[in-house]
């Protein structure tokens, strides 16, 4: 039998840069065994030590979950496509706030619109679906977003323009340069201030007859079920994993509805996971990937126009969820791939053992999900040893002693084109292990990417494989660009 495996984008580093593997299987595990036989360096992402799938690697046969039927074991009848489908949260954990929270809610007791808002809502209104009854609902609902990023701005934006009465939104953040060609809330004058700042002025400017609430903190454990509560629908644009568990668990606890979405390059999901009536997050993802295991937006990149498709989406099944009307998201994942230009539905079931949703949980309240998500403390340097670091400026002095070593960028071959370290070989992370042959290991080696995380990761293979003398550059390019040679961009 042929199955068609289908790669995701974060491991189709490891397969050749493929999107699709053919091999001859008749069970999903051989079927498996034979991609990671072919690709070896996608092994250890989609097996553990015990040589079993990894839990957080969800498998659909013929757009079918397998994991709750034989997984491995599950036959293939017939020519077959099989999914791999990584959970994505599109982003890293940020700094923690510098302010407190503060709210300036108030309650809406909106009963009817008036004429203003009639003329504004008119072509919502003429609609059966919709009429004065939906618009009222709307005006009356309470959504709360959680990001006012990439995702955020569409959902803002047409929630707004929506007519629906309260909008709390989340975030701490400030507006950077290299968020604007996605972010559409914000413009060019707005770079430097706090989002929440610029957001609730836009937002007003789309439609003064609505009410908004900023929360200008870190959401956690402490604050994520107090926030909550007062609002319908929460709406997930978030962009990292620790926080994508909290949202899900919150609205389990909380009996709402969590609007998910997230994005990758060129890649979005949606769903509505909603543990009274569904399955929810926890139920599809029963646990995150290891820490730096699935890259970033700010490693990876994403395609400017994918957070509006996808936000508008989300934005949609609000509308829908509020209004009551048409079939919401619930029990389905939507996926998109906009190279396609492609929708597929996966159906999701409800993980009877969720610790969250299920009917006996075992977990009744949050937990850390920073220490869940692996996430190190802020502190820590992830898994290296002190003396693995170097500071720009330290090799900067090697350079000017006329030291001998030699440099290794392990970005992207789009990022080298941006900038690079004269001299410097290019190898990207994902291949080092593939490519070590071509590295001298007696040789003294400085290991940098953007910021840090992918030469840690690089450098402790270096390591591991007999490379006594390879460093690590501290804050990687970026912080070179900054201490030594200001003539590179940055980006
Ligand atoms: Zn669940």
């Amino acid at each position: 039998m042929t199955v068609l495996i289908q790669i995701p984008t974060p491991l189709r580093g490891f397969a050749d840069e493929q999107a699709e593997v053919a091999v001859a299987a008749a069970t999903v595990g051989e079927a498996m065994e034979q991609l990671v036989t072919r690709y070896e360096g996608l092994r250890p992402h989609l097996f553990g030590d015990d040589g079993k799938l990894r839990t957080f690697v969800n498998l659909f046969l013929n757009d079918e979950d397998v994991r709750y039927l034989e997984r491995e074991a599950t036959p293939i009848n017939g020519d077959a496509t099989l999914a791999i489908i990584p959970s994505i949260a599109g982003g890293t954990v940020a700094e923690p706030p510098p302010a407190a929270a503060q709210s300036t809610a108030k309650q809406s007791t909106a009963t009817e619109l008036n004429p203003e808002e009639i003329l504004r809502y008119s072509r919502h209104l003429i609609m059966p679906e919709v009429g004065s009854e939906g618009q009222l609902k709307l005006k009356q609902a309470k959504v709360l977003m959680i990001g006012t990023g990439g995702l955020g701005s569409p959902v803002g934006m047409y929630l707004a323009a929506a007519g629906v009465g309260r909008l709390g939104l989340v975030d701490f953040d400030v507006v950077d340069e290299s968020n604007l060609h996605r972010q559409l809330l914000y413009s060019n004058t707005d770079v430097g201030r706090p989002k929440l700042d610029a957001a609730v002025e836009r937002l007003h400017e789309v439609n003064p007859h609505i009410e908004l609430t900023p929360h200008p903190v870190l959401l956690d454990s402490s604050n994520a079920l107090e926030i909550f509560e007062d609002y319908d629908v929460i709406v997930d644009g978030t962009d990292n994993f620790p926080t994508r568990y909290l949202v899900n668990d919150a609205c389990v606890l909380l009996g709402k509805p969590n609007v998910y979405g997230s994005i990758f390059r060129f890649e979005g999901q949606v769903s509505v996971f909603w543990g009274a009536k569904g399955p929810c997050y926890r139920c599809l993802f029963a646990e995150p990937p290891p820490p730096g295991l699935v890259p970033s937006c700010a490693e990876g990149g994403v395609l400017g126009v994918l957070p509006g498709i996808i936000g508008s989406l989300q934005a949609n099944e609000v509308i829908k969820l509020i209004i009551g009307q048409g079939d919401p998201l619930i029990g389905r994942l939507l996926l998109f791939d906009a190279l396609r230009m492609s929708f597929r539905e996966l159906k999701l079931r409800k993980n009877p053992d969720c610790p969250i949703c299920s009917e006996n949980p075992t977990q009744t309240e949050l937990i850390d999900y920073e220490q869940f998500c692996g996430v190190p403390a802020v502190a820590e340097e992830p898994a290296l040893n002190d003396l693995i670091d170097v500071t720009p400026s330290q090799v900067q002095s090697w350079m000017n002693d006329g030291r001998d070593f030699s440099i290794l960028d392990v970005r992207g071959p789009q990022e080298y084109a941006i900038c690079r370290i004269d001299g410097s070989t290019l190898i990207p992370v994902a291949e080092l292990e593939s490519r070590i042959d071509e590295l001298d290991p007696s040789k003294l080696w400085v290991v940098h990417c953007h910021h840090g995380p992918r030469s840690t990761r690089a450098t402790n293979i270096l390591r591991d494989n007999g490379f006594p003398q390879a460093y690590n550059l501290a804050g990687g390019i970026d912080a070179w660009a900054v201490e030594v040679d200001p003539s590179l961009p940055r980006y």
